[in-house]
C-alpha cells in the first residue's frame, strides 16, 4: 500500500503513542493533535491522506470535528477512520451519518487497525474507478444486473421488490462498509414510495429470507446498522 500522511486526534498519550508506532513502523508519516481544535488548525496546515479521530476528546467532539471536514470543500473527501469505545454505537452511526468511512472500536490490535486503514483507502480508490459501478456484479452465489434489476443466485433469478433490489445492490457494492439505517433510506428513497429507518429492518428480513441459506452474506451490525459480508470467494 502506499505510504500515507496521516493525521491522528486522540486525547489519550498511551492510544496516540501506539497508534504512531504502529503507523510510523508500517512507513506512514504522522502527524498527531489532542483536541479538535488543535486538528482544525493541523488540518488549515496541511491536509492529510487519512483521518484517524477519536470521539471523545475534550472541548470539541470528535462528532463535531467530523461535521465541520466534510462542511470544507478542502477536506470534503478526506477519508476518516472513527476511534471508539464501546457502547458508543449512537455515535458511530451519528459518524457514518455524517459521512465518515468507518470505525474502530478500542482495545484493537494494530493488525485489525492496518486492515482496516487499507479497506478504507482501496474503497475510496475503487469510488474513483467505474469498477464499483459495473453494470454486472459478482459476489461468490450472487450476480447482480443493475440495468436489468435481476439477482441471480446460482444461477436462479430472484424477485425482489424494487426497495430489496435497491438495497441488496448498495450492499453488495461495498462489501465489509457498513451502511446505517439513515444511509440506506437516503440511498435508496425515490422511486415508488418512502423508505423509513423502520422499513429498512423489514427489507432485510424480506431479502435473507429470499436468499435463503446466502442470507447470512448480509450482517447486522449491532446498534449501528447492516454490511455485506466481506469474503473471499
Ligand atoms: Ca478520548
Amino acid at each position: 500500500m502506499d505510504k500515507l500522511d496521516i493525521l491522528v486526534v486522540e486525547d489519550e498519550p498511551d492510544i496516540l503513542e501506539l497508534l504512531r508506532h504502529v503507523l510510523e513502523k508500517d512507513g506512514h508519516m504522522v502527524r498527531t493533535a489532542e483536541t479538535g481544535e488543535e486538528a482544525l488548525q493541523k488540518l488549515r496546515m496541511a491536509t492529510p491522506q487519512l483521518l484517524l479521530l477519536d470521539l471523545m476528546l475534550p472541548g470539541m467532539d470528535g462528532l463535531e470535528l467530523c461535521r465541520r471536514v466534510r462542511q470544507n470543500p478542502d477536506t470534503r473527501d478526506l477519508p476518516v477512520i472513527m476511534l471508539t469505545a464501546r457502547g458508543e454505537e449512537n455515535d458511530v452511526v451519528a459518524g457514518l451519518n455524517l459521512g465518515a468511512d468507518d470505525y474502530i472500536t478500542k482495545p484493537f490490535s494494530p493488525r485489525v487497525l492496518m486492515a482496516r486503514l487499507q479497506a478504507v483507502i482501496r474503497r475510496r480508490h475503487e469510488e474513483k474507478t467505474p469498477a464499483v459501478e459495473l453494470e454486472v456484479m459478482r459476489r461468490g452465489p450472487l450476480t447482480l444486473h443493475r440495468g436489468r434489476r435481476e439477482v441471480l443466485v446460482d444461477g436462479q433469478l430472484l424477485g425482489l421488490t424494487w426497495s430489496e433490489f435497491q438495497i441488496l445492490a448498495l450492499l453488495a457494492a461495498r462489501p465489509g462498509w457498513v451502511f446505517t439505517r439513515y444511509q440506506i433510506v437516503d440511498a435508496v428513497r425515490g422511486e415508488d414510495y418512502d423508505v423509513t429507518e423502520r422499513a429498512v429492518d423489514v427489507h432485510m428480513v424480506g431479502l435473507r429470507r429470499k436468499l435463503g441459506i446466502h442470507g447470512q452474506l448480509l450482517e447486522t451490525v449491532r446498534g449501528v446498522g447492516y454490511r455485506f459480508q466481506d469474503t473471499e470467494f
